[in-house]
Order: structure tokens, then sequence, then C-alpha cells
């Protein structure tokens, strides 16, 4: 069997940092690059818009990478919000729950993305799926594992019969490197191009859980204190060292 050249992408894209470098990585190597998002009644709506903005800013700043970054995808998917309680989608506080996962989780969502995500990319003749999925995270989410990854991208595959891959660029490494990744995809697409994506990434992706742009530090927008803001900051603090 001759092997395959993937040329294209689709990125699963929401917008905050980990998917913001993931889009980054994917337009440093495939030809045409598309992102998808999707819409389950996200508590807060700057999400969304945090997305199209990372989307304008490398349009703008990176003229290299703007050729390569095609159409944005935004899925509609509001039954979530019925089939899961979650302080992601309900007005509720961020705690640990019995099971020692975070009241984040969402049973079978990523599941679900990654099925739309293969449909979509199956549709649009893009044959890997770029995700920012992170077994170093802190939430240790059942369906972001790597073993996950593998059964989907087999799964995936068999029952759509064609050959799909899932890249995990940030599996294995922390919020710092994450960071570090950034800046060394920024410096090989130009010069200086390293401190333009970070700044990028810093001014326009968003990770707080309760959706603060108001408070503007270092690292970035958010309340500062929420689990998503600590592990970016702290990532950042690391970095920066
Ligand atoms: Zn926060």
């Amino acid at each position: 069997m001759k092997p395959q050249i993937h040329r294209n992408a689709l990125v699963l894209f929401s917008g905050g940092q980990d998917s913001t470098t993931c889009l980054a990585y994917a337009l440093a190597q495939y030809e045409r690059v598309e992102t998808l998002a999707f819409d389950y009644r996200q508590r807060h709506i700057v999400e969304l818009q945090a997305r199209l903005n990372v989307l304008n800013a490398i349009r703008e700043r990176f003229p290299q990478w703007a050729s390569r970054l095609g159409d944005d995808h935004l899925l509609d998917l509001a039954v979530l919000g019925q089939v899961s309680e979650t302080s992601l989608t309900r007005d509720m506080e961020f705690q640990m729950e019995s099971s020692g996962l975070p009241n984040t989780f969402v049973p079978g969502r990523n599941l679900m993305f990654l099925t739309l995500a293969a449909a979509l990319a199956y549709r649009r003749g893009l044959d890997v799926i770029v995700t920012g999925v992170c077994e170093t995270d802190f939430s240790g989410y059942p369906d972001c594992r790597d073993d996950t990854m593998k059964a989907m991208q087999i799964a995936l595959s068999l029952g759509m019969d064609r050959r799909l891959l899932i890249e995990t660029p940030l599996m294995w490494i922390d919020k710092m490197q994450t960071w570090q990744l950034a800046h060394d995809l920024g410096e090989r697409a130009q010069i200086g191009g390293g401190k333009a994506l970070v700044q990028l990434i810093v001014e326009h992706s968003h990770t707080c859980y309760l959706g603060d742009r108001e408070h503007r530090h270092e690292w970035g927008y958010g309340c500062g204190s929420c689990p998503a803001c600590v592990l970016r900051s702290n990532g950042w603090n690391s970095w920066c060292r």
C-alpha cells in the first residue's frame, strides 16, 4: 500500500490557547486548513467571539498562513445541554465531583465532537483532524486520553471507510511547553513571528471559565482564579522564567 500523504486538515478550534496553538501547528504543515467549533450554548459567548478574533488576527499578521486558512465551520450542538448538567452550560460553580472529575466534564462530549468532525472532514475532503486534547492537563477527562483518540481514529476510519488521522500535538506536553510550541511555530513561520504568535494568543485567545474579558494579565484576559486561568497563568510564568 502506498503511504498516504496528508495535505489538508480540519482543526477543532474553540478559540482557546490550546486550540489556537493547534491551528498554528496545522497551518505550518498543511496546504489547506479548515476550522470547526461547536455551539452548545456555552455559558459565555465570548468564546465564540474569541475564535473569530483569532482567525482575523492570523489572517492579518501571518500572510503566509492566511492563504492556507480555509472555511470556518460552526455546528449547533444545543442537544448537549439536554443530556448534561455541567458548569460549562449551566450557571453552576466549578467543582470537583466524587468521581474525581470536575463538573465541567460532559460525558462523551469529545467523542461526539470527533464524530461530527469526521463527518465534516469526509464531506470537505480533509483527511487529518487536529485536536488540542492533552493527558497532562489537570482535568483528566477520559474522552481526551491518548487511547481514546487512537480508538476513535480506528472506529471513524472503519465506519466511514476512509483513512482518517487524528493528530494531537499537545497530548504529552504541559502548558509551559504549549507556550513554547506556539513561540517556535511563529518563529518558523517568519522572522520575529515567535513573539507575534505568542502575543496574538495572549491578546485574542480565551480560556477563562467565567468568560472574563475585563481583567488583563501578562498571559491574557481572565478572572485569574478559575482552574483554566490558573493553568494558563502557571504555564506562562514557568515559560517566562
Ligand atoms: Zn478564569
